[in-house]
């Protein structure tokens, strides 16, 4: 079949012919489309949900780890490697797509002696491992209040490690996965994986929209990488879903802390933090717990224990501050030890069948990983021939609110609906909600993730009804047919006057 060409698809249960399948559109999925759409491999990627990075990628901290900031990062560690591996490439990656990254650097305060041992033995391994990346350096009190005044002085000292830094993970993947497709990648949304049966040299493939035929699989489907090696029998790995919460300061107070900052409380393994992000809010977690995966409440317990978690690294910080917090799975391959590996490997038992999970930091190694499965499906048999038409850069959607006056201008004139404010949190024009559409967001999620309309103090409760309106008519569908994020989740269930008229059933 020709690149991209699959319109024949578009009836349930056709058959699709592809060489290699990818399942999962999040940050690893999306890294190993986009890498592959370099050489001449028909590949098709599935992924449930209506849109990319919405599971574990979107819970993301969005710090790009530079290898040297975590303290179980051991040289034994492929995740290490990949961490390591991706530092030279991360940037260069974020410019070509034109995402936004932002070196802030991290600190790992020190509250006693055996943290001072603890964190030797982490600039040890920098030292050794990252030779050619500026050191780290040990911060007193006194340097440590004056870079950052909010932070707690119930600390000897930090470990300051220059190159963290942070990124926007959902746009990433969507980038990446535009930037595949525009390289002749088949990408089909709202398509779960429900079975897959094993033949000589294929397998066939049962989604929600009909049967896929393909020589390779690449799992890439995060939270579910062992359900769906099962389905072959390409399960030889074990992993712990292991939950994560996060909590969002409005932007008013985004610059109370500076760095990515991490403490640890008294438990191996356990850490808490504090970072800004790209967009200008701060995140927030708390130690992680086992859980069983699919519940991704954000409870008050959680926020009472998120809220004391920050007070603890900065007193300053008011509960009103809080906009927002939300939950995501880390696959973990041993809870006991912490996150220190990953699956990435071709199943010893089922050929050509790439089993690809990075519980944590999943979107720092990232670029190095995709690369590593390329090599494995070659090793599995795949003809990996470069392709001479492949266009590496990517465009990101004008951002208003980041634009100059003349910028603002110019784009004023060549669209007047760039002068249209829809969100005003965030200052989101009309025109980049309908420049998201045109590339692809069907839902109110997929416009926020592309444009931030509605992540700002108000949550949406001021821009939620214009961009629903702005979804209809772009999409030419009635408002009702709106929905959040896909599939039942309709913002409108009827007209207000339609009750009234008996017209409709009430909703179940
Ligand atoms: C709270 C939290 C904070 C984190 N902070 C950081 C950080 O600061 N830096 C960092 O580098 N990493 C961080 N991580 C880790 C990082 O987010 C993950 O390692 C990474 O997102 C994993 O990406 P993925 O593509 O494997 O998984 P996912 O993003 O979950 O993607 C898997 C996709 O597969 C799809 N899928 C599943 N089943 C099927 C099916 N049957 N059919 C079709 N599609 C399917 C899912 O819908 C999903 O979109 C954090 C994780 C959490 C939870």
């Amino acid at each position: 079949m020709p690149e991209g060409d699959h319109s024949a698809f578009g009836e349930l249960n056709m058959k699709l012919d592809t060489e290699v399948l990818i399942i999962g559109g999040g940050i690893l999925g999306t890294s190993v489309a986009r890498e592959l759409s370099r050489y001449r491999v028909d590949t098709t990627l599935v992924e449930r949900e209506v849109d990319f990075g919405w599971g574990s990628t979107k819970a993301s901290a969005t710090v790009v780890c530079q290898g040297g900031d975590c303290l179980e990062f051991r040289k034994e560690y492929r995740n290490s490697r990949f961490v390591w591996d991706s530092i030279p490439l991360m940037e260069p990656l974020c410019r070509e797509l034109d995402v936004p990254f932002k070196r802030i650097g991290s600190l790992s305060l020190i509250r006693n002696n055996n943290e001072l041992v603890k964190y030797q033995k982490m600039k040890n391994l920098a030292d050794k491992y990252l030779p050619d990346l500026e050191p780290h350096q040990w911060i007193d009190r006194d340097t440590l209040r004056r870079i950052e005044p909010h932070l707690t002085r119930d600390v000897i000292g930090a470990l300051y490690d220059p190159k963290p830094a942070v990124t926007d993970p959902v746009r990433l993947s969507i980038a990446l996965a535009e930037n595949a497709r525009e390289n002749g990648t088949n990408i089909m949304l709202g398509t779960e994986v429900v079975s897959i049966s094993r033949g000589t040299d294929s397998f066939e493939v049962q989604t929600t929209e009909g049967l896929i035929r393909t020589r390779f699989i690449v799992n890439a489907a995060g939270v579910y990488v062992d359900k769906i090696a099962a389905m072959v029998d390409a399960d030889e790995f074990v992993v712990y879903p292991v939950k994560a919460w996060i909590g969002v300061l409005d932007k008013k107070v985004g610059d109370i802390i500076r760095h990515v900052v991490t403490a640890r409380p008294s438990r191996p393994g356990e850490l808490i933090f504090v970072n800004p992000t790209v967009h200008g809010n701060i995140f927030f977690g708390i130690p992680l717990q086992l859980n069983k995966r699919g519940d991704y409440s954000s409870t008050r317990r959680m926020s009472q224990a998120g809220f004391a978690t920050i007070r603890s690294l900065v007193p300053d910080v008011s509960e009103k501050d809080i906009i927002n917090s939300f939950a995501g799975y880390i696959m973990y391959r041993n809870y006991e030890l912490g996150w220190h590996e990953c699956v990435v490997a071709a199943s010893r038992k089922i050929p050509r069948f790439i089993n690809f999970c990075i519980g944590f930091p999943g979107v720092s190694a990232a670029p190095a990983a995709s690369k590593e499965v390329i090599r494995l499906l070659s090793s599995e048999g795949l003809q990996t021939v470069e392709k001479e038409s492949f266009k590496a850069s990517g465009r990101a959607i004008p951002d208003f609110s980041e634009a100059s006056d003349e910028e603002k201008k110019k784009l004023i004139q060549k669209d007047s609906r760039y002068g249209h404010v829809v969100c005003r949190c965030e200052t989101v024009t009309e025109g980049e909600i309908v420049e998201a559409i045109k590339r692809g967001a069907t839902t109110m999620d997929g416009v926020k993730y592309r444009t931030r309309a509605g992540m700002g103090r108000c949550q949406g409760g001021f821009c939620s009804p214009r961009v629903a309106r702005i979804l209809a008519r772009e999409l030419n569908v009635p408002e009702e047919q709106v929905t959040k994020k896909g599939k039942t989740s309709r913002l409108l269930l009827y007209k207000s006057k339609e009750l009234l008229e008996g017209a409709v059933n009430e909703p179940a």
